[in-house]
C-alpha cells in the first residue's frame, strides 16, 4: 500500500516537472530581450529571433502562422493573473479581460495598456482582418474582431504559444522578495 502511495507521488512529481519544463521551453537559448518591465520598442531581426525562440513560437510570432484551434494551452484556461508576450515579456492582457468563447483560441476584450499592442491590416487568406502585434517587439499575436463582449465589444483572438502566463500568486511572491 505504501509502495503504491509512493509511486503515485512520484508520478505526480514527474508530471508536474514536465509541465514546468514545457512552459519554460518557449526559448531555445536565453532570451536577452525578455523583460516584464521595459516597454520601449525593440528592433531585433528575424535572424536573431530564430536563434532564440522555439520553432513553434517563431513560426507563429515571427511568420504569422496560426496555431490549430482547440490545441493551445490557454483557450480553456481561467486562472487569475497576467498574460505577457512570450517573445519579449511585454504585458498584454489581464485574466479579468479574458472571456469564454467557442472559437478555440484564448480571447480577451481589452489589452493591459492601449500601447501593449498595435495593429496592421491583414489581407491574407482572401480575408480582410486586423492583425494584432506586440506593441514592444512587433511579433504577431493574433487578430481582433468586433464580436466581443462589452465594455469594448472587441475580441482579441490570440495564439496561446505567443502568451506567457504569470499567476497573481507568483507575481505577489516576486514582489515580496
Ligand atoms: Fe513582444
Amino acid at each position: 500500500m505504501k509502495n503504491i502511495f509512493l509511486k503515485t507521488i512520484a508520478i505526480f512529481l514527474i508530471i508536474g516537472c514536465g509541465k514546468y519544463v514545457a512552459q519554460s521551453q518557449n526559448f531555445k537559448t536565453k532570451n536577452p530581450y525578455y523583460s516584464r518591465t521595459l516597454t520601449a520598442p525593440l528592433q531585433v531581426s528575424n535572424t536573431e529571433w530564430k536563434k532564440i525562440l522555439s520553432p513553434e513560437l517563431y513560426q507563429v510570432a515571427r511568420e504569422g502562422a496560426t496555431e490549430t484551434a482547440f490545441t493551445g494551452k490557454y483557450y480553456e484556461f481561467d486562472e487569475k493573473g497576467t498574460y505577457y508576450c512570450a517573445v519579449c515579456g511585454n504585458a498584454l492582457f489581464l485574466s479579468t479581460s479574458k472571456f469564454a468563447t467557442t472559437c478555440g483560441w484564448p480571447s480577451f476584450y481589452q489589452p493591459v495598456r492601449s500601447n501593449s499592442v498595435k495593429y496592421r491590416k491583414d489581407t491574407s487568406h482572401n480575408m480582410v482582418r486586423s492583425e494584432v502585434l506586440c506593441g514592444r517587439c512587433g511579433s504577431h499575436l493574433g487578430h481582433i474582431f468586433d464580436d466581443g463582449p462589452q465594455p469594448t465589444g472587441k475580441r482579441f483572438c490570440m495564439n496561446s504559444v505567443c502568451l506567457d502566463f504569470v499567476p497573481n500568486s507568483k507575481k505577489q511572491a516576486e514582489h515580496l522578495k
